[in-house]
């Protein structure tokens, strides 16, 4: 069942959003070579608690195997859901940041993907494409229009560049639970709901210098690429507010 949002809830989800945007500013610079992913997670909740928030993903999940932290770090050919350990981040990664807030109940989305250091010419241009990739599908957002012409913008785009799509996971619902109906592909397939307004979605290509297969790993999180080659991630939460379309993370990197 997909839950609209009213403008009180959506103006809540804003905020969140604020938020989570402004906590990434100050975190994007701190990821540098020789930097342990774990303290960076632990930057995290501090940032996030002392702005009167809830890290939204720490305990997310199974009550077998709950995320033990509240930013997922995804190094180089893991795709998302990396958990932060003691590895040091070195020169040239592509290390992919994923983080949610509940402040007050109203729950935020947004990744990004940071060169650490000098990355490969490779590297980067699939992290720009990643990156236009979503820009492209948050632009093909239309209210009143279908939800899988963002997925078509996302494909597009991706094959242009020869790039992977990850199919295996995808965008989604976000606003008073982490993860809601409706899915956002980054392929136009499945379900293809109208943008109503007071829908809120977060829009997330996973694109790969590979195939796009995956792989989970033993740790029953970490989202790795079949292959083994390269991937990034990049990641905004979007309203539909009556006749328009309005991103609610900003733009941070
Ligand atoms: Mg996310
Ligand atoms: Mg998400």
């Amino acid at each position: 069942m997909i839950r609209l949002k009213n403008d009180r809830q959506i103006a809540g989800i804003r905020a969140s959003c604020k938020m989570l945007s402004a906590m990434y500013r100050e975190l994007v610079p701190l990821v540098r070579p020789g930097v342990v992913t774990r303290d960076l997670d632990h930057w995290t909740r501090r940032w996030i608690t002392a702005a009167g928030g809830v890290p939204a993903f720490l305990g997310y999940g199974s009550k077998k195997n709950p995320f033990p932290g509240a930013l997922c770090v995804s190094i180089n050919d893991e795709v998302i859901h990396g958990i932060p350990s003691k590895r040091k981040i070195a020169e040239g990664d592509l290390v992919s940041l994923d983080c949610g807030i509940n402040l007050g109940g109203f729950i935020s989305d947004q990744a990004v993907t940071v060169e650490a250091g000098k990355a490969s010419d490779a590297a980067r241009r699939l992290n720009a494409a990643t990156r236009e990739c979503l820009r492209l599908g948050l632009g093909a957002a239309k209210a009143g229009d279908r939800l899988l012409r963002i997925s078509r913008a996302v494909e597009t785009r991706a094959r242009e560049g020869g790039y992977g799509v990850v199919t295996r996971y995808c965008g989604h619902g976000v606003g008073l639970e982490v993860h809601e109906d409706p899915q956002v592909p980054n392929v136009p397939r499945g379900p293809n709901p109208r943008l109503s307004g007071g829908l809120v979605i977060a829009v997330e290509p996973m694109i790969t210098a590979g195939t796009g297969d995956v792989e989970l790993l033993d740790d029953g999180w970490t989202v790795v690429t079949a292959d083994g080659q390269l991937s990034a991630h990049w990641e905004h939460t979007l309203a539909v507010c009556g006749d328009r379309v309005e991103i609610l993370t900003e733009e941070v990197g």
